[in-house]
């Protein structure tokens, strides 16, 4: 039935509808082993929102200033108790994970301290934030350093280097963990411990923060649970599980830390006491319900996309069979056709706007094209199905996302049947 389907709507190849079906036996241990992450994760959320005694009166919301917002509160509780932190400042007045991000920066940083990337350079959208690109009020305007240490070839963190690095004016070593769009591995939860084991060796002060962005409920545990001070995400991501609406965020960690946060993003004096919710509750609760199961789809599929595509012949990384630690599937093509026949492939098997074709465009801030496939229900939703790539060599799609294995496994078949 299914192949019918698969050849008549989709026009899909016998030998590819075939090659599917093998690849989806090889796959079968990994598909369990994300299982078992799931539903251990899928508890770890559910009990605590029992613990909490979430209720329904939690999913209205507030309006105006927002005191007493008591599912606010209590969605903050629920966040802070999965993540094994003290406090959490969860939020759609947060618009993206850069803006979380900055807030943390923002709300610890003070002018003359020194902030160390330990995994090489952020995320692209950072550089502004830093102050590595001009902007107004980037961190170096208001006189924060910065340093980073760059991974090694292997893309492990270099150890050594950051103890080296690390002194008594470092006030803040940021990690990120997902590749965020550079081809290196994501750093596991072992290896974020171990750099902050590093930098407390040297620094006992000095304030770990982790980026978590791609990174939510891929493992069993948290980088708060091996010693991170704080962390930030996006609720477009992961963790709002592809029901929260807007780019909202959210910061987990010590509690003094969430205050300076929470000052930062409201205002001094104000903290987490303000920030109606209405309308937005409902889903960023019940989004944080979803995010353990629409993670695991997300991973199923990116296994899958990478053994059907490691057996065409494509360096994938991570390799299918490989640890993750984000949710990030990359395909080296080494050809611009390719490239662009795959990323019209994926917006091909969307849900929304299937029948648009991506081109290649100019974007702010980059030097060579870069094409982009979404369809998705929230706008620029990386939990949801989508796929991007510069144009240039060695021309890596970067692909994430999918509320459903079954959605990315179709995209997968239809990329492999038109490229091959
Ligand atoms: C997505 C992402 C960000 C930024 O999040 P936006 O919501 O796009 O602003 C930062 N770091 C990493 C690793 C990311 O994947």
């Amino acid at each position: 039935m299914v192949r019918k389907i698969l050849k008549e709507v989709y026009g899909i190849k016998d030998e590819i509808i075939d090659l599917g079906s093998e690849t989806e036996q090889l796959v079968k241990d990994k598909f369990n082993e994300i299982d078992k992450i799931k539903e251990y994760n899928q508890l770890k959320v559910l009990s605590s929102m029992q613990k909490a005694h979430l209720a329904e009166r939690h999913l209205h919301g507030t309006t105006g200033y927002g005191y007493n917002d008591a599912g606010r509160d209590i969605i903050e509780e629920i966040y802070s108790d999965v993540f094994k932190t003290e406090d959490a400042i969860v939020r759609s007045q947060i618009v993206s994970g850069t803006h979380a991000i900055a807030v943390c920066l923002f709300g610890i940083l003070r002018p003359g301290d020194i902030l160390l990337s330990a995994a090489g350079k952020p995320y692209d959208t950072m550089d502004s934030v830093i102050g590595l690109k001009e902007s107004y009020g980037s961190l170096k305007e208001y006189g924060v350093s910065y340093q980073q240490v760059d991974l090694l070839t292997n893309d492990e963190p270099d150890y050594e280097k950051i103890y080296e690095t690390v002194n008594e004016k470092t006030k803040l070593v940021l990690i990120q963990r997902s590749r965020g769009y550079s081809y290196r591995k994501a750093l596991s939860i072992e290896s974020i411990g171990k750099i902050i084991e590093t930098v407390k060796s040297r620094n006992k002060n000095a304030i770990c923060m982790v980026d978590n962005c791609y990174g939510e409920f891929v493992c069993t545990k948290e980088p708060t649970e091996v010693g991170a001070d704080i962390m930030a995400g996006s609720l477009i991501k992961n963790p709002g599980g592809g029901l929260a609406l807007n780019g909202g965020g959210y910061i987990a960690g010590k509690e003094e830390l969430v205050k300076m946060c929470a000052n930062r993003l409201t205002s001094p004096g104000l903290g987490k006491h303000v920030g109606a919710t209405y309308g937005s509750l409902r889903n960023i609760i019940q989004g944080f319900f979803l995010a353990p199961h629409v993670v695991s789809e997300c991973l199923k599929g990116a296994v899958f996309m990478s053994a059907l595509f490691d057996r065409l012949g494509y360096e994938t990384s991570p390799s299918w069979d490989h640890e993750r630690s984000d949710i990030v599937q990359a395909i080296k093509f080494h050809d611009p056709d390719k490239l662009i026949a795959f990323c019209k492939a994926i917006q091909s098997a969307a849900p929304v706007d299937s029948f648009v074709s991506p081109e290649p465009s100019d974007m702010p801030g980059y030097s060579h094209k870069v094409i982009m496939a979404a369809g998705a229900f929230v706008q620029g939703a990386s939990i949801e199905l989508s796929a991007d790539g510069p144009l240039k060599e060695p021309y890596t799609a970067y692909m994430q996302g999918g509320l459903m294995y079954e959605n990315v496994k179709i995209a997968a078949l239809i990329a492999a049947s038109d490229i091959d």
